[in-house]
């Protein structure tokens, strides 16, 4: 009876599981109200992001919902990916503040990070990263990885625009949103394939393959732990290279070529044997043959680091910080 003290599978038994969620999330409900939206930052494909004051800066990610959709099924989607964010909590991942869980206003509030997308360091700038400082971006992100899979999240965007360098550390942006775009915004069928820009190169080959004209390029494509490895893959090579891998190339070619397991030429890469494997093992064809982040971060943790040149007023330091 209810005079009883209730257990947990009592609860359960007895609250269906969206009513569970309802009141786990409550704590994190941020009314739209109280946040003061300041200036945009940017806009991708799953909405827009604006800088704004809640107890200090933080990020704001506006989704954009679709007006032909079920409301109710939208945003039951959307606290399914919230009651995920919650759970995460490391330093190489952005801090999740809280939602805005009422629509048609949904969206997301994280900690702002003040450095540069590693996309924006390398990409744009065109900045050059010794073999020291890749290594130690390359751990800080399979480290923040590692967490999300042993937390059972599939990042599903990794790539260097989801990753700020700030204060000496890599942090990763943008995990798990995949599937609430998908849910929001993602229902419309058309013509053509939209892939887009500085996407394909990421998509591991199983991906490739589920990609057809005339659907919808997010949906019910295979994320797995072993895709975000292959993500990952690219990261390293961008890190190394400077560039993109099948840059300049139709994204045609590129889906046929993944597809049937051809990989980026490494040979005009000027790295060692052992920094050129991590890259092949991410990007294995068959996702049970790649690694998973506990190994890829031991794996990199152990490449030989290059020695600095000693000057007396200089001493050499090995920092672990990224900026370093
Ligand atoms: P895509 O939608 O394809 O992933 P994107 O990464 O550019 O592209 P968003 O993630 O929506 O799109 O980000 C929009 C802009 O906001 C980008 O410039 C991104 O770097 C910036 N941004 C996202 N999250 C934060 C954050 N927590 N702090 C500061 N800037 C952020």
């Amino acid at each position: 009876t209810w005079t009883q003290v209730q257990t947990k599978s009592d609860r359960e038994a007895i609250w269906p599981q969206k009513q569970l969620i309802s009141i786990a999330l409550k704590e994190w409900d941020i009314p739209y109200e109280e946040l003061d939206i300041g200036e945009e930052i940017g806009t991708g494909r799953f909405g827009t992001v604006y800088k704004g004051k809640w107890h200090g800066e933080i990020a704001i990610k506006m989704l954009k919902t679709d007006p032909d959709r079920d409301n109710q099924a939208q945003l039951q989607a959307f606290k399914l990916e919230v009651a995920m964010l919650r759970k995460t909590r490391h330093e190489n991942l952005v801090l999740f503040m809280g939602a805005c869980m009422k629509l048609p206003q949904l969206a997301i509030v994280t900690s702002l990070c003040r450095g540069d997308t590693l996309y924006t360091r390398i990409h744009l700038r065109r900045e050059k990263f010794t073999i020291n400082r890749a290594i130690i971006i390359a751990i800080q992100v399979a480290q923040g990885m590692s967490y999300l899979h042993a937390k059972h999240i599939i990042h599903r965007d990794l790539k260097s625009k989801n990753v700020f360098l700030e204060g000496g550390k890599a942090i990763i942006t943008d995990f798990g949103l995949f599937s609430v775009a998908k849910l929001c915004h993602g229902n419309r069928t058309g013509e053509w394939l939209t892939i887009p820009q500085g996407w394909l190169c990421y998509l591991s080959p199983e991906i490739m393959r589920s990609l057809h004209v005339g659907s919808r390029t997010d949906k019910d494509l295979p994320f797995t732990e072993a895709s975000d490895v292959y993500a990952f893959g690219t990261v390293w090579f961008e890190l190394l290279a400077g560039e993109y891998p099948f840059k300049s190339q139709p994204p045609e070619v590129t889906i046929w070529q993944v597809g049937k397991g051809i990989k980026q030429s490494l040979s005009s890469l000027q790295a060692s044997r052992d920094v050129k494997d991590i890259l092949m093992m991410c990007w294995s064809y068959c996702p049970d043959d790649r690694p998973d982040f506990t190994m890829i971060h031991k794996t990199v943790d152990h490449l030989p680091k290059k020695r600095l040149a000693r000057s007396p007023s200089h001493p050499i330091q090995l920092s672990r910080s990224a900026e370093s």
